[in-house]
């Protein structure tokens, strides 16, 4: 067994696009924009540039706005 604990702080994180914390990916849910549309990756497939929001419904709600706002 290989203790992975000491790896700990390998645990990839991203920062949520709404609230700007930064959170491992667990934490968060990666989403892209296709032709203007929020898709959720929840499978983790898509090519597509990916962004990060966290996994509640504050920051989920507003990912419209950021959107819009930042004309992507
Ligand atoms: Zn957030």
């Amino acid at each position: 067994m290989v203790n992975r604990s000491s790896h700990a702080a390998h645990i990839p994180q991203r920062t949520c696009v709404v609230c700007r914390r930064k959170k491992s990916v667990s934490e968060l849910i990666r989403f892209a924009i296709i032709k203007n549309n929020v898709i959720f990756d929840l499978k983790r497939n898509i090519q597509d540039r990916g962004y990060y929001v966290c996994d509640e419904n504050k920051c989920i709600k507003k990912i419209d706005k950021w959107v819009k706002k930042h004309k992507i």
